[in-house]
C-alpha cells in the first residue's frame, strides 16, 4: 500500500503588503522572485526532507533548528538549509512593510540605546556585519542570555541553532538585492532601514524576552 505523504508541512506565508509596497528600496520584481520562488524552494525542500523522515512530522521548523544534532544525519543538512531558509524568510517578510523605517520605537529602542549607544551605532554595526559576511548569509540582531547582540551567519544558518532568538535580520544573499543594487551590498543594507517595521520587531523582542 502506498502511503500518501505529499501533505505540505511548511507553507510560505502570504505577504501582508503588495509586492511593490517596498519601492523604491526593494523593487517589486525582486520581491516576486524572492518570496514566490526562493522562499517557495526552501519550503518545498524542507517538506521533502520531512516527508522522508516520519519521526519529524509535526515538529516546528524552529524546534528542528534549535537542536540540529538530534536530526537524522540523512536530512540534517537539508533541514539546516531549508528549514533555516523558511524561518529566516518568514521573519524577513514580517519585519518589513510600507510606511515604515525611521528610528526604532518602544522597548527595542531603549534596549538598542542601552546596548549599542544609539541607533546610528547599532545600524553601523549591523550593516558592517552584513558587508563583511563573505558570500551568502544574514546579518542579525538577536537576544541571548547576555542580552542583545549583532552577528552574521553564512548560508541559511539561523541564530536559533546557536541558542539565540532572532529579533531582526537582513538577507545579504545576492538574490535579495542584485537586480536593483547589483554588487552594491552596502548601499542595499543602508536603504533597507527604510522598510523596517518596528512594531513587528517590538513584538518579536517581547516574545523573545519571555522565552
Ligand atoms: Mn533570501
Amino acid at each position: 500500500m502506498a502511503t500518501d505523504v505529499k501533505a505540505a508541512v511548511f507553507e510560505v506565508p502570504a505577504l501582508t503588503y503588495a509586492y511593490e509596497a517596498l519601492e523604491p528600496y526593494i523593487d517589486a520584481q525582486t520581491m516576486h522572485l524572492h518570496h514566490d520562488k526562493h522562499h517557495q524552494a526552501y519550503v518545498d525542500n524542507a517538506n521533502a526532507a520531512i516527508a522522508k523522515t516520519p519521526e519529524l512530522a509535526g515538529k516546528s521548523a524552529e524546534e528542528i533548528l534549535a537542536n540540529l544534532s538530534a536530526i537524522p544525519e540523512a536530512v540534517r543538512g537539508a533541514l539546516r538549509n531549508n528549514a533555516g531558509g523558511h524561518v529566516n524568510h518568514s521573519m524577513f517578510w514580517a519585519i518589513m512593510g510600507p510606511n515604515a523605517g525611521g528610528a526604532p520605537t518602544g522597548a527595542i529602542a531603549d534596549a538598542i540605546t542601552k546596548t549599542f549607544g544609539d541607533f546610528a551605532q547599532f545600524q553601523e554595526k549591523l550593516n558592517d556585519a552584513g558587508v563583511k559576511q563573505f558570500g551568502s548569509g544574514w546579518t542579525w540582531l538577536a537576544l541571548g542570555s547576555g542580552g542583545l547582540q549583532v552577528l552574521s551567519t553564512p548560508n541559511q544558518d539561523s541564530p536559533i541553532s546557536q541558542g539565540l532568538h532572532p529579533i531582526l535580520g537582513n538577507d545579504v544573499w545576492e538574490h535579495a538585492y542584485y537586480l536593483k543594487y547589483q554588487n552594491r551590498r552596502a548601499e542595499y543594507l543602508k536603504a533597507w532601514w527604510n522598510v523596517v517595521n518596528w512594531n513587528e520587531v517590538n513584538k518579536r523582542y517581547a516574545a523573545a524576552l519571555k522565552k
